[in-house]
């Protein structure tokens, strides 16, 4: 099941960048493996998988000492001050921050570990009470204060749109945070101005998110079946 859902996810990933005029090679797929078994990520690997995404801290922390062939664990879930260490030894991208404090704990643990680890700024582009995230407004002046105080390389932002079940509903959302991106590479605000990493677009929206422009996007239910519920973002 999995080797066909890939098959066909690579296929709509490579027709939606064609369509929008972009190089699918441009697009990096994050397998979003959140309750999914040591044994479903092993059959994604050898699908040729070799990208993915964790939300909660102890269930990824149990499962990926042993999936080897992974290349890239991105942790996108929520992240408190006290999973900082953890989330610094265990992962190559965190996705979700967005409090200078966070990020200046992140840097911290980087530096007694001596490993590389990136990051992406969370934008919280719908303004939504419950969602993690900051503001648009406040997004730049985050940027500047982590530049400052940390040598964490910001590589681009991320994002969750308002959800609907029509993907259309989140292109303003995506495009915003591409506009915002824009604007910020413009201002050198990035670690690399010319290759700016855009995560958003999920199982439901991603071909509009790639339409415009995505660079990375965060797939579970498409790749790997529906999830019990048990979302806590
Ligand atoms: C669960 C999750 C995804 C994947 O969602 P699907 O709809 O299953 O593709 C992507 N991003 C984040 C932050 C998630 O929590």
């Amino acid at each position: 099941m999995i080797n066909d859902n890939l098959t066909m996810l690579r296929a709509a990933i490579t027709q939606a960048a064609l369509q929008a005029g972009r190089n699918p090679a441009d697009i990096k797929l994050v397998a979003v493996s959140k309750q999914v078994s040591i044994e479903g990520i092993r059959r994604a690997i050898a699908c040729g998988q070799t990208l993915f995404g964790e939300n909660y801290l102890q269930e990824a922390v149990a499962k990926i000492p042993h999936c080897l062939g992974v290349t890239g664990w991105h942790f996108i879930g929520h992240l408190q001050s006290n999973k900082v260490a953890q989330v610094a030894r265990f992962f190559d991208m965190v996705e979700t921050v967005d409090r200078l404090k966070i990020a200046i704990a992140l840097d911290k643990q980087v530096h007694l570990l001596n490993k590389n680890l990136s990051i992406l700024i969370q934008i919280n582009v719908g303004g939504e009470k419950q969602k993690s995230g900051i503001s648009c407004d406040d997004a730049e002046n985050l940027l500047r204060q982590i530049r400052e105080k940390t040598d964490l390389p910001v590589r681009g932002l991320m994002t969750i749109p308002p959800f609907s079940p029509d993907p259309e509903h989140s292109r303003p959302y995506y495009r915003a945070v591409r506009d915002l991106a824009r604007r910020f590479a413009d201002r050198q605000l990035f670690s690399d101005n010319t290759n700016v990493e855009l995560s958003m677009g999920m199982s439901g929206d991603f071909p509009v998110a790639i339409e415009e422009g995505a660079t990375i996007i965060r797939v579970g239910t498409a790749l790997f079946g529906t999830r019990q519920l048990k979302e806590m973002q």
